[in-house]
């Protein structure tokens, strides 16, 4: 009888975790499988805003700067509150835009570049964590030492941990549609940032050469009607319809508290790893990932393979504690009643605006934020008396 394949690691998906995780792994010397249903390039549903702390990891972990061309990057940025500008700025930290269909196959090269094996276009039919193994849709049965789910929001790692993937009541949900370039080179220069377009949530238009990448995205279970949001997002910035928009869920504001159990580990939107208020999660994906292979290189080369999950537990802290940082913010910025204090804090202070944007960019972390924007909401509450008497309108969305 063929004896089973087996592996130091399995990765299940090959976007931003699976890739960094690959990466890492197989450049310490692992015997690395990384499994994923599509075929690369594939897209995935995403802005493709790459920040300024997803630029630090990836040089952290691929040990290179960016290929020419991969990114374009934006440094200036104007908010919105309900149609109403809050405020353009200049000079920020750098962010970067790309399409994931290019982002994802590059990223995936390097880690093949690393020494990962990768199988495409193959779909895991099973997951058996009784007997470390997994099936392949063609019944390929493959053995593991550490299993690394990284495959995305719907992960089927989680669902055989955990029994679901995700929370219906807490996801986040985000819709969104390619539309024409802009026209106007002043306004392509810059990233556009729409709260209120979404209920707990925002729109965006990020410009690229070849076309703008616009959505709304938010919490879905205060947001029935999100094709109305965007399509409303669409008519107030005048470039076209939306009809023919994508929509995928966004793990946005309850991550895993635990990312995994015994050899099992999640990674990036599998463990649910996205900011709850910007939304934004490649860089904690990549982050993830890199650590899911550190934790699993260790732990193998101790000979205890059933320790992966706590000592991955243990240096994702930082990641959980900006995580749930953010949920705590996320009231002061998203909630109906506070949109007039929040609007007045944000829209009046040019340092709130300049440490959210450092905070993006990897700078500074929420803490920080979170500190300068609590100085700040007294007065801003009192500002904002008058917005609430009706002088100012904040529709909603
Ligand atoms: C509309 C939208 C806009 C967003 N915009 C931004 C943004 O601008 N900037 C930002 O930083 N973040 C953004 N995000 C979040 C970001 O897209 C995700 O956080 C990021 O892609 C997570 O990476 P990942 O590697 O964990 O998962 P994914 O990128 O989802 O990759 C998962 C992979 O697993 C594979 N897979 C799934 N199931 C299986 C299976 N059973 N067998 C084999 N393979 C499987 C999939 O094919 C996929 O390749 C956005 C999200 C949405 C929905």
């Amino acid at each position: 009888m063929d004896a089973i394949e087996t592996r130091d690691i399995v990765i299940l998906g090959g976007g931003p975790a699976g890739a960094a995780a690959a990466a890492i792994a197989a450049g310490l010397g692992l015997d690395v499988l990384l499994i994923d249903k599509a075929r690369f390039p594939r897209d995935k549903l995403c802005g493709g805003l790459f920040t300024g702390r997803a630029l630090g990891e990836y040089r952290r972990i691929f040990r290179r700067d960016p290929p020419e061309g991969m990114f374009e990057e934006r440094r200036a940025i104007r908010f919105f509150l309900g149609g109403l500008a809050m405020g353009r700025m200049e000079d920020v930290p750098p962010m970067y835009l790309t399409m994931r269909w290019d982002l994802d196959a590059h990223l995936l090269a390097l880690a093949r570049t690393a020494g990962a094996e990768t199988r495409t276009g193959q779909r895991v039919a099973g997951i058996d964590l009784a007997r470390d193994s997994l099936t392949l849709e063609d019944g390929t049965p493959i053995r593991y030492r550490v299993l690394i789910g990284a495959d995305g929001v719907t992960s089927s790692v989680a669902r055989a941990l955990f029994g679901r993937p995700f929370d219906p009541a807490t996801i986040g949900f985000a819709l969104e549609k390619e539309m024409p370039p802009l026209a106007d080179p002043d306004t392509a220069r810059a990233v556009r940032v729409d709260f209120g377009a979404a209920d707990w949530g925002y729109g965006w238009s990020f410009p690229k050469r070849g076309s703008t990448t616009v959505g709304v995205g938010g919490l879905q279970a205060r947001n029935p009607d999100m094709k109305g949001n965007l399509h409303r997002y669409a008519a107030t910035l005048e470039q076209g319809d939306a009809q023919g928009m994508k929509g995928h869920f966004l793990p946005f504001g309850d991550h895993r508290t635990r990312p995994g159990r015994g050899n099992v580990l999640l990674a990036g939107d599998a463990a649910g790893f996205v900011d709850p208020i910007t939304g934004e999660g490649i860089a904690h994906a990549l982050a993830s990932g890199r650590k899911a292979a550190e934790a699993a290189a260790r732990v193998l080369r101790e000979g205890r393979p059933e320790g992966a999950a706590a000592l991955y537990r243990s240096e994702t802290r930082d990641i959980r504690l900006s995580l749930r940082i953010a949920s705590l913010l996320r009231p002061i910025v998203f909630s109906k009643m506070m949109a007039p204090v929040f609007s007045r804090s944000f829209e009046g202070s040019t340092r709130v605006k300049g440490a959210y944007m450092r905070m993006l960019a990897g700078e500074v972390e929420y803490p920080a934020l979170l500190w300068l924007v609590a100085r700040r909401l007294p007065a801003a509450a009192w500002r904002s008396r008058g917005d609430r008497r009706g002088k100012r309108n904040y529709p909603s969305p």
